[in-house]
């Protein structure tokens, strides 16, 4: 066994961490996160932790769960691995493939398995460009997908995302991949009501279509609320507008749910919570409650028939595709999180207690908005009170806010100046309580600090 010290030593030599500036990380040394119960981790000095954010977005069911690891070593002792390729199938693949039509939104009828959601956003992207393909349409290449959107890693997917960092660091520019401002009132129309903006933000999908050529546009991506670029909520009518400005085009219609998806928001997914049809939907994270690696995306009727009958062969796949102990992992994870109710209690209990907890810091100096929808929320942290002013540089305040967590041993994100929070669905009001309690003498050292922070 080593030491605490030993293995960050290690880590710093040879492990580079994603998203992460490894500079700063040998600097300051990172943890080294040996178990987990429950909301909670352990490191390597014993310390607990209170995990706010589930992995990342992960851990719906929380840790701990012996029925996972059951279920993992009863598929792995059967059949650790077989590949869909050669007219094959394995039973808990075709089984998790039913669940998932079943529990999706009508008309989703077919699933198709990757290892990770940006494996998932990139199958989707070839899809809709095949699609269009086969429909006789070959210029509809283009993919719409919004300011601080996140896909994924992979080229395609950052080039999707709206991240201007991920696209300087060779995401992008890629042709046919085109952004609009993302529907953050706060910032983006602040002086207009919700509706007004509902309206305002779904109207820049409209002008880019006209700007681009209708001919030309393939599909429109968006997440139900934009996780990773700083917990955006949609404003009321908007993903309606959004939708019908969709059918109106012929455009097909993506929902990313690898964060929204299996309870987040107090229902199965985002879709249901904002009233959205997608044509496709992509999943990861919550399938498995990030036990396995695993990722899907669900095709709509319109889509499978198209590629079904038209398609023939589909050059596109995964080694590990349908992977069976992933999906054994994944369909009993789906059993738990049916069988303890954890998606009415995110809709019903945890989430309103989240949310009304956060609002009490509403009346913080540094607190400009709290928002959110059952387990995931966003404190977004500002300058000046009377009005969305942003911190120069952004993120120094959030980093600082969340590091301050960090040593008082609860884990929240900072994305920008926006703290962000997703704990399992099964944290109790008492383990909320601790989480905003850590958050709010975070703000108010934070708030001391800032002379120093902001010279
Ligand atoms: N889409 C969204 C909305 C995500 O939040 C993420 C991951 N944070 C991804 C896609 C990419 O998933 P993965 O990291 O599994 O590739």
């Amino acid at each position: 066994d080593r030491t605490a010290p030993e293995w960050r030593a290690l880590d710093a030599a040879h492990h580079l961490h994603p998203f992460t500036d490894h500079k700063a990380l040998t600097e300051q040394g990172c943890r080294i996160i040996t178990r987990a119960e429950g909301v909670w981790l352990w490191d390597s000095e014993g310390t607990r932790i209170l995990d706010g954010m589930a992995g990342l977005w992960c851990v719906n069911v929380g840790y701990g769960r012996r029925e996972l690891a059951d279920a993992a070593a009863r598929q792995m002792a059967e059949l650790p691995y077989y590949t869909q390729f050669f007219r094959t199938a394995t039973p808990p693949t075709i089984e998790l493939a039913r669940r998932l039509a079943d529990l999706t939104p009508r008309g989703l009828s077919h699933a198709f398995f990757t290892n990770s959601g940006s494996e998932a956003n990139e199958t989707a992207i070839r899809m809709v460009r095949h699609y269009w393909a086969l429909e006789g349409q070959p210029a509809r290449t283009v993919i719409i997908g919004r300011d601080n959107g996140y896909h994924g890693s992979t080229v395609a997917a950052a080039a999707m995302s709206g991240m201007k960092a991920m696209h300087r660091q060779g995401g992008g520019p890629v042709p046919d991949f085109e952004h609009i401002r993302d529907p953050h009132r706060f910032r983006n129309g602040p002086d207009q009501s919700p509706e007004a903006f509902g309206r305002t933000a779904a109207g820049w999908l409209e002008e880019a279509i006209q700007a681009i050529g209708p001919g030309r546009v393939a599909a429109f991506i968006g997440e139900p609320i934009q996780g990773v670029g700083g917990l955006i909520v949609p404003p009321p009518g908007y993903w309606a507008e959004i939708q019908r400005i969709c059918a109106n085009h012929g455009i097909l219609l993506i929902a990313d749910e690898v964060t929204c998806g299996f309870g987040r928001t107090g229902h199965w997914f985002g879709s249901q919570t904002f009233d959205i049809r997608p044509d496709i939907m992509t999943l990861a994270k919550g399938l498995s409650s990030g036990y396995m690696p695993i990722a899907a995306v669900m095709v709509g009727q319109r889509v499978a028939r198209t590629l079904i009958e038209l398609g023939g062969e589909f050059a596109h796949g995964f080694t590990s595709s349908g992977h069976p102990t992933a999906c054994a992992v994944a369909l009993e994870n789906i059993s738990i999180l049916d069988r303890e109710g954890l998606v009415e209690r995110v809709r019903e209990d945890v989430g309103p207690y989240l949310m009304e907890r956060l609002e009490g810091l509403s009346g913080h100096p540094l607190v400009g908005e709290v928002r959110g929808r059952g387990l995931m929320a966003g404190v977004e942290l500002v300058r000046d009170k009377a009005g969305p002013g942003v911190f120069r540089p952004v993120g120094r305040v959030g980093t600082h806010c969340r590091d301050l967590c960090f040593k008082a041993n609860a884990i929240i994100r900072a994305v920008g100046d926006t703290m962000v929070m997703a704990p399992p669905l099964i944290i109790t009001r008492a383990e909320i309580d601790t989480l905003v309690d850590t958050l709010s003498r975070a703000l108010d050292q934070t708030k001391r600090d800032l002379p120093r922070l902001m010279p």
